[in-house]
């Protein structure tokens, strides 16, 4: 400042000393007060320089991209306007910095946002929309482009939403049908609102279609299993009480025994069956490092499939004619990897079934192939009743039978298939079901190339039993 009065001082000495040599005291008080007039033009030149350059750079602040980098830079002037200038252009760079700054936090939070595995809707305090994520817009089926600032009470019109967001307590939430729901593939939300801000509000959905289905499979579980032991336990009960009540005739004593035993028996393979399950779901999946005896565990389920169609079978009637692999087959058969007790209970089940389902004198046939990829095929053939297709995308759901009495009367749980289901996914192979209903039913287990192999000549390997 001190200078700028200096130079001042310095034009208005010049046009008095040009003044006083022109025409004397007169002219040097004339000429310093003509002095003063260069200078203001030169300083007037200086600060509309510095001007033009803030417009443009305004102009040009309006018009960027957030992000883009600072326009041009401040005029060169000597003197205040060119310090000004300067000071501008630093607070100008530090504001668009704190701006990028700024913008890159918003972006890296809408990107969490976005990563989020819930719908999230931001609601203006009229309940417009401000923004919302790609699982919201799958929720409620909006359109982020199309109805932003639109009014999210007229884009869901579930008339529950409609009362919840009206509702002075949004803590509990509302429970809402999806919009790709129908009634094939039901989907369920859970809707909550959470204010913020300046009446702001944060709109959470979340999909619950598969908690809510888990929910209600342990329901029917628990009550499938209560009913399982209640009917054995209860026919117990009855011939407990008979027995302590009548004086009953030895030969009755001994067939209510019997029948007796038969119940427990009953109530013991379902508890069996249970645990069994619980193991699978509780175990670390069975790895490469075991190996066994495909041939052995094929042959061991055909034994027990025979016995068992031995005990079915009453006295004097023929039983089921079996068609099973011969010793070279079972020979060749080679070796399979996974868990031999569970192996052994998946393909046993599957000898069983074909027993318990198939009337004596049917036919049963029990095969271990090799498949063109490398890979091995257990298959069991019945010429049993078959399964219409409507039963076959459930029948191996838990406790799930076609024929209650029948399974029930040859000592079936209900379980079989299901641990025939977690066994044959937990080695990685395929369960292939083939039914004709009155023809009868074929069940294939594909086991996978890397779990099969040749048998090493002399190989150490596990029995096949349990
Ligand atoms: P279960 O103990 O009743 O046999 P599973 O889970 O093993 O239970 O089988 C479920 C249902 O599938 C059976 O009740 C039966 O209706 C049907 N099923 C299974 N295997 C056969 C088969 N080989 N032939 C006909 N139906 C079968």
């Amino acid at each position: 400042m001190v200078l700028r009065l200096l130079v001042f001082l310095v034009f208005q000495l010049a046009g008095a000393a040009a003044g006083w040599w022109l025409a004397g005291p007169w002219g040097a008080a004339a000429g310093a007060a003509l002095g003063a007039w260069p200078w203001l033009a030169w300083d007037c030149w200086r600060g509309a320089r510095v001007l033009a350059w803030l417009r443009r750079a305004q102009d040009a602040g309006s018009e960027q991209e957030p992000g883009s980098p600072p326009g041009a830079p401040p005029p060169r002037v000597p003197g205040v306007w060119g310090e000004a200038a300067e000071r501008t252009a630093r607070l100008l760079r530090q504001g668009r910095q704190r701006e990028l700054a700024g913008n890159a936090r918003l972006q890296d939070i809408l990107a969490a946002l976005q990563a989020s595995p819930n719908g999230v809707t931001l609601l203006d305090a009229q309940g417009r929309i401000e923004w919302c994520n790609q699982v919201a817009q799958e929720h409620f089926g909006i359109d982020a482009g199309r109805d932003t600032l639109q009014s999210i009470g007229n884009l869901v019109r579930e008339p529950a939403f409609a009362a919840y967001l009206a509702s002075p307590d949004p803590a509990p939430g509302v429970l809402l049908p999806g919009r790709a729901s129908s009634s094939a593939r039901p989907v369920r939300l859970d809707v909550r609102l959470h204010p913020y801000g300046d009446g702001r509000r944060l709109l959470l959905s979340r999909d619950i279609t598969q908690l809510e289905q888990a929910e209600a499979m342990r329901r029917d579980f628990v009550a499938n299993v209560s009913h399982e032991i209640r009917t054995p336990l209860t026919v117990l009960v009855g011939f407990v009480e008979t027995l302590q009540n009548l004086p009953l005739a030895e030969d009755e004593r001994t067939r209510y025994l019997g029948l007796m035993a038969r119940q427990g028996e009953r109530m013991q393979r379902l508890v069996q069956d249970l645990l069994t399950l619980s193991r699978l779901e509780g175990s670390p999946l069975p790895g490469l490092h075991e190996w066994l005896d495909a041939g052995r565990l094929v042959r061991q389920c055909c034994e027990e499939g025979q016995a068992l169609s031995a005990a079915l079978t009453p006295g004097g009637q023929a039983g089921h004619v079996f068609s099973l692999p011969t010793p070279a087959q079972l020979q060749a058969a080679g070796e399979v990897a996974g868990a031999p007790a569970e192996l052994h209970s998946a393909l046993a089940n599957l000898v069983n079934n074909a027993v318990r389902h198939t009337p004596a004198g049917g036919r049963i046939s029990v095969s271990w192939q090799p498949l063109p990829d490398g890979g091995a095929r257990f298959s069991v053939s019945d010429s049993g009743p078959g399964i219409a297709p409507e039963h076959l995308p459930r029948i191996t759901e838990r406790f799930y039978r076609v024929d209650r009495s029948r399974s029930r009367d040859t000592g079936g749980t209900g379980l079989g298939l299901a641990i025939v289901r977690h066994v044959v996914q937990r080695h990685g192979a395929q369960l292939h079901i083939c039914s004709t209903p009155g023809q009868g039913s074929t069940f294939s287990v594909d086991f996978a190339a890397g779990r099969v192999r040749a048998a090493a000549p002399g190989a150490a390997r596990t029995p096949a039993a349990p």
